[in-house]
């Protein structure tokens, strides 16, 4: 740690900040920290940045927590709707013990008082993202693939009324909503299919979609322009605890001091129990993406349709069309389960015929997605001396990585923050 003269008597501390992980979370954190001083190292096990959640989202940078994923259940909702293939999530036949546990806590009824609490804090911290976004792209000059707008489909009238109370709630927080008859959402996106089955609509203007894994490359450009230093094929393997924290790589025999780590693992998980720090409370979801090069552009989405009955996301990024879904809860595995492949393409083929080229070179990408108990990401520092988090976000990882990036430099440099951090502490879990 060192002291570094600002302006005239004023001094700034500088510390020797290792990042673990270069997902999304980890290259705005690591890019946050420099801006504020820092010399930060960022290590990753892979060979290049944003290779895992942050490869192929959905890319939607939505306060409006349309997803069923994105916030805890809503009281009274039934769950039974989320076990069912095509709904939100699907439970494989390997699901654990612990997994179930946890599907069960995120499905508990809570009072009706403490689940707008926190579906409010959750909301919160994604317009927080978002703005912070903004502001770094324009500070650091940067501009990935995006469109603007969110427009969501409901097959049923039923489908309908059971996002009432949300988009009452969300009205109230100030978030703009339009809703809208299926010849207003046809104009929105004139290239629907006039056969695919839509009761109502609601269009949320300020939602974006917009590329994160690019946004994650340009900012690891910025990175490095500031200093920030990339190590690659670097796993952590052990951390010890302290002042300095002293962290071990795979096959390094030395081991690296550093004044504060930073866990930016996404999943965290298995390869972090026993790294010194307690065990993280993170469950593994897995989700798909299929992109596919546009064939024809007027026949391909404007921006982002969000599928409320299949919990589906179609988005146009760029030259191609992205569509996500699918999710999994059971033992990870990379093994693609074609059912869910096999309807993501059938949503695409049946929303926006014509579209795509499917010939020439469709990728289908499967990740895993790290969820606390709460929906809430873990951000500040852990039991461990000088070990801390900035994980776990979610279902809304890319909504809040610039927000979560800012709050824990500031926390970190013991600034006011803009958001109470109370319900982010990883100490809500004691850990
Ligand atoms: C299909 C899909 C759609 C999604 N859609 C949206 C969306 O529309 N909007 C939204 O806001 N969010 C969305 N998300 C969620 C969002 O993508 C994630 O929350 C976000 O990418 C998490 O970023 P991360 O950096 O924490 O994790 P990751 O991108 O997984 O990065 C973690 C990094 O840590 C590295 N790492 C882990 N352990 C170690 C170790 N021991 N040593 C060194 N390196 C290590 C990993 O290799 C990895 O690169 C979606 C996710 C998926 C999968």
């Amino acid at each position: 740690m060192k002291l570094k003269a600002v302006t005239g008597c004023l001094f700034r501390v500088v510390m020797k900040i290792a990042v673990i992980g270069a997902g999304i979370v980890g290259i705005t954190s690591a890019y946050a920290l420099a801006q504020d001083g820092h010399e930060v190292s960022v290590f990753e096990r892979n060979a290049a940045i944003a290779e895992e959640a942050s490869f192929a989202n959905a890319g939607l940078l939505a306060p409006s927590l349309l997803h069923p994923l994105s916030h805890t259940r809503w009281p009274g909702a039934g769950w039974l709707r989320y076990l069912q293939a095509e709904a939100a999530l699907a439970l494989r036949k390997n699901v654990s013990f612990n997994e179930l546990r946890w599907l069960l806590g995120w499905q508990k009824n809570l009072s009706s008082d403490a689940f707008v609490a926190r579906f409010k804090q959750t909301q919160q911290l994604a317009q927080y993202g978002v703005d912070c976004l903004h502001q770094l792209s324009l500070d650091a000059g940067i501009a990935p693939e995006q469109a603007q707008g969110q427009l969501a489909l409901f097959s049923s009238a039923a489908g309908h009324a059971a996002v009432q109370a949300k988009l009452d709630l969300l009205k109230e927080i100030g978030v703009s909503l339009l809703t809208l008859d299926r010849s207003q959402a046809q104009r929105i996106e004139p290239a629907l299919d006039s056969d695919y089955p839509v009761h109502a609509a609601v269009h949320f203007p300020h939602d974006e979609i917009a590329n994160c894994r690019q946004f994650a490359h340009l900012l690891k450009d910025r990175a490095l322009e500031c200093g920030v230093k990339f190590h690659f094929a670097a796993t952590l393997v052990a951390l010890h605890a302290g002042a300095p924290v002293q962290l071990e790589f795979a096959d390094q025999p030395e081991r690296q001091s550093f004044d504060r780590v930073v866990l930016c693992t996404g999943t965290g998980g298995s390869q972090l129990v026993g790294l010194g720090s307690a065990k993280l409370p993170l469950t593994e979801l897995q989700q798909y993406a299929v992109s596919v090069p546009i064939r024809e552009a007027l026949n391909a989405p404007r921006s982002a349709i969000f599928d409320y009955d299949r919990a589906t996301t179609i988005g146009r990024l760029g030259a191609r069309v992205r569509v996500s879904g699918g999710t999994e809860l059971g033992r990870s595995t990379q093994k693609v389960q074609h059912q869910s492949t096999k309807q993501l393409f059938n949503t695409l083929q049946t929303s926006f015929p014509g579209a795509a080229s499917y010939q020439n070179g469709a990728q289908i990408w499967k990740a895993r997605i790290g969820f606390t108990p709460d929906g809430l990401p873990l951000v500040g520092p852990s039991a461990s001396n000088g070990v801390w988090l900035n994980l776990g976000h979610g279902h809304n990882g890319w909504s809040m990585c610039c927000g979560t990036a800012r709050l824990l430099t500031d926390m970190l440099a013991a600034r006011s923050l803009a958001l109470d951090p109370a319900s982010l502490q990883p100490a809500r879990f004691q850990i």
